[in-house]
């Protein structure tokens, strides 16, 4: 089994240079840049679990007829953590990267199934091993209450996972999230901690993302939403619509009292008709407009425009910030 190394899996997707007759490689994932600073210093079990969390941006040649808009790109960015740990902590380190997952997706609202995957045929390490951590992946599954489906054998060589994929709104399924157990990369790295009994261990890792790829997540975030993002991920939240130049001073006011709530305002300052830009506001999925007249200065409130409801008829400035604090800090789809 010495031919399994994460090398040989991954040097044909991998870029090389040469800078200075040295070669170098840029790297297709984050696991060993983690490890060198696990080992930067000698840990105690009272340190674990230690838990390293980086926003890493890879580099991988996949095939070009494979690469796909943001879904399957050459470079992406991986929300990576990965926890050192002892054999005691496994299940509720699991539970804890479960729970995490189930809180972000639930956040935004998606769907999605688990996947445990088992020992392949061709695997590094020892099967008590495997076995032990199969046990772990599958009980933490079950004190978070979550139904699951066993791939046999589909593990990776160092280590069985957990794969959690999405369903978007057309029942497609992408896998993002990761909780991958690996024995085999702490002792290729000769990790260490010292135990209760004053001698050194060799700590167990998991490799964790919950995005998975931050692009394909996204991606899949905007076909799920066709576009239409709820008002707490919407770029512009808000576009502010003076009818004529007239209304512009007002419509200033209007803007930098919005920029000033916190909230992403547009102010639109071209002399164009006002039918032209609520048209454009609304094919740029802008969830609010505020459409700003004569009537509206004099008065000193803003007639609402919602992007799904449609007219909503005017407001002070106060109700509608109150009503836009409501709606984005509820997260409501
Ligand atoms: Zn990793």
């Amino acid at each position: 089994m010495a031919s399994l190394r994460h090398w040989d899996h991954y040097k044909n997707n991998m870029y090389f240079t040469r800078i200075d007759e040295s070669d170098y490689a840029v790297k297709p994932m984050n696991c060993p840049g983690s490890m060198l600073v696990y080992k930067r210093k000698m840990h105690s079990y009272r340190d674990l679990p230690v838990r390293m969390a980086e926003r890493g941006l890879v580099h991988r040649h996949e095939l070009s007829g494979t690469l796909h808009g943001l879904m399957r790109v050459r470079c992406f960015t991986q929300d990576d953590a990965h926890i050192f740990m002892t054999p005691e902590q496994i299940e509720d380190e699991i539970l804890g990267v479960i729970r995490l997952i189930d809180d972000f997706y639930g956040t935004f609202g998606f769907a999605y199934s688990v996947e445990l995957s088992t020992r392949p045929d061709e695997f590094m390490g020892r099967i008590e091993d495997w076995d032990l951590a199969e046990r772990k992946l599958a009980s933490a599954l079950a004190r978070a209450g979550k139904e699951y489906a066993v791939n046999p054998g589909d593990g990776a060589f160092y280590g069985p996972k957990i794969d959690f994929h999405l369903k978007d709104c057309l029942g497609r399924s992408w896998q993002c999230g990761t909780i991958q157990l690996d024995f085999q990369m702490p002792e290729r790295f000769e990790l260490e901690y010292v135990g209760s009994d004053g001698g050194r261990h060799r700590p167990v890792m998991i490799h964790r993302v919950v995005f998975g790829s931050i692009e394909r997540f996204i991606a899949i975030l905007i076909e799920h939403t066709a576009g239409a993002l709820p008002l707490w991920l919407a770029p512009d939240q808000v576009a502010v619509l003076p009818l004529t130049e007239r209304h512009l001073e007002y419509a200033e006011t209007v803007h930098t009292a919005l920029l000033a709530a916190g909230f992403r305002s547009e102010l639109d300052r071209r002399n164009e008709k006002i039918g032209w830009k609520i048209r454009e506001a609304q094919k740029r999925k802008v969830p609010y407009m505020l459409i700003l007249g004569d009537q509206e200065r004099e008065n000193s409130t803003v007639s609402v425009r919602s992007r799904a409801a449609g007219d909503l008829g005017s407001m002070t400035m106060e109700a509608l910030t109150v009503k836009l604090r409501q709606e984005a800090e509820s997260r409501m789809k």
